[in-house]
């Protein structure tokens, strides 16, 4: 039986938030003087020198609508990196509680596990970038409050299959945190439609993927409105600032040209796979739901280091788990990614020539 009061820290559950002048008053009035801010203006546009709503209302209407869930199931963080943090904050007790995560994948779970003091166990993927359900049996325990699953993954690049993550909605008691930062480049379904089915489900999304504004540090989590409640309350009051809630507005009246640049991205995906596919020095390239590849080749840091030199910066995974020899890379421009393969073939040959010359 899920029991989410049994899973909040006996410290949230008691806590008294801290309530803001905009919180305190609500309507409308001609003379704000409650607040403590320059009521004189400020030296950018006008309203910048208001507090911004605590509580996003207008900007989580909008993202109700693209996104089909009511209003009263969303969260927002300063990036999924806030979500992440709030999530050990309200569920985890330091020193006591611990989360599962499924390695290689998202270096934040872990991180902000530690900055937490939460305990991590972990269940690494099987060869397949797969879950590890037994695995996962196994390290469950009285303590464990949350189960972090990337789908797709960080820096696999596959979805997990759904059957396996229903098994675990079904059979976990604590929260199951399913990070869908790259859902737009997947042909899976995103979990946000099961809300209602599964009161242990939380769905993290981000604008900084397919949105296009990483710079913005908009993340959402979509989740019961109980769940929502307990984030709203730990929460910091002004989390989401008022040039973000301006542009996120700005940029949900775009969804077309997102749509257009999803497409693109993932047709360039495709044709870059099948190049890389073919050149020598290139072990794997494997199936990538998301807007970057993992790439096994023969000498990944010599490989990284060649692309180094010509300008060009990928991720060296290859001391990652389960990665052994891997480069993850992001799909470029068209004309990045033209750059990028012919530097790939320039330090092949190179290395051959060096070799014939031995
Ligand atoms: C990039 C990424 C995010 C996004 O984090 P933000 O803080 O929203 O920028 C979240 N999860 C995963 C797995 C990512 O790769």
């Amino acid at each position: 039986m899920f029991e989410l009061e049994k899973l909040i820290r006996e410290n949230i559950k008691k806590l008294v938030p801290y309530s803001s002048a905009r919180d305190e008053f609500t309507g409308q009035a001609n003379v704000y003087l409650d607040a403590n801010e320059n009521s004189l203006g400020s030296p950018l546009v006008k309203w910048y020198n208001r507090y911004p709503d605590p509580h996003q209302t207008q900007l989580k209407d909008a993202i109700s609508r693209v996104k089909g869930a009511p209003a009263e199931r969303i969260f927002l963080g300063n990036g999924s990196d806030e979500c992440i943090d709030l999530l050990y904050r309200s569920f985890c007790n330091p020193g006591k509680d611990n989360v599962i995560i499924c390695p290689p994948t998202y270096g934040m779970y872990e991180v902000s596990a530690n900055i937490n003091d939460v305990e991590i166990r972990r269940a690494p993927l099987l060869d397949n970038f797969q879950l590890d359900l037994v695995h996962i049996e196994t390290l469950v325990d009285a303590n464990t409050k949350l189960l972090w699953i990337c789908s797709p993954n960080n820096p696999t690049g596959n979805s997990i299959e759904r059957e396996d993550i229903e098994m675990v909605l079904n059979n976990f008691n604590g929260i199951v945190v399913i990070d869908e930062a790259y859902i737009n480049f997947s042909r899976q379904k995103s979990f946000v439609q099961e809300l209602a089915d599964y009161p242990n489900l939380v769905v993290m999304q981000t604008f900084s993927k397919a949105w296009g504004l990483a710079g913005l540090r908009l993340g959402m989590a979509f989740a019961s409105p109980e769940i929502i409640n307990v984030l709203n309350k730990v929460k910091p009051p002004y989390n989401i600032n008022q040039a973000t809630q301006d542009l996120a507005m700005k940029a949900l009246e775009e969804v077309g040209q997102v749509n257009d640049m999803i497409k693109e991205l993932v047709q360039m995906r495709d044709a870059l796979a099948e190049v890389f596919q073919k050149l020598p020095g290139v072990q794997a390239v494997y199936p990538s739901d998301a807007n970057f590849l993992l790439v096994k080749v023969d000498e990944p840091k010599e490989m990284y280091t060649y692309l180094l030199g010509k300008g060009i910066v990928v991720r060296d995974r290859s001391n990652v788990i389960l990665c052994e020899g891997c480069l993850r890379i992001t799909i470029g421009t068209e004309q990045e990614n033209t750059v990028l393969v012919d530097a790939f073939i320039d330090a092949i040959t190179e290395k051959q020539v060096s070799l014939n010359q031995n």
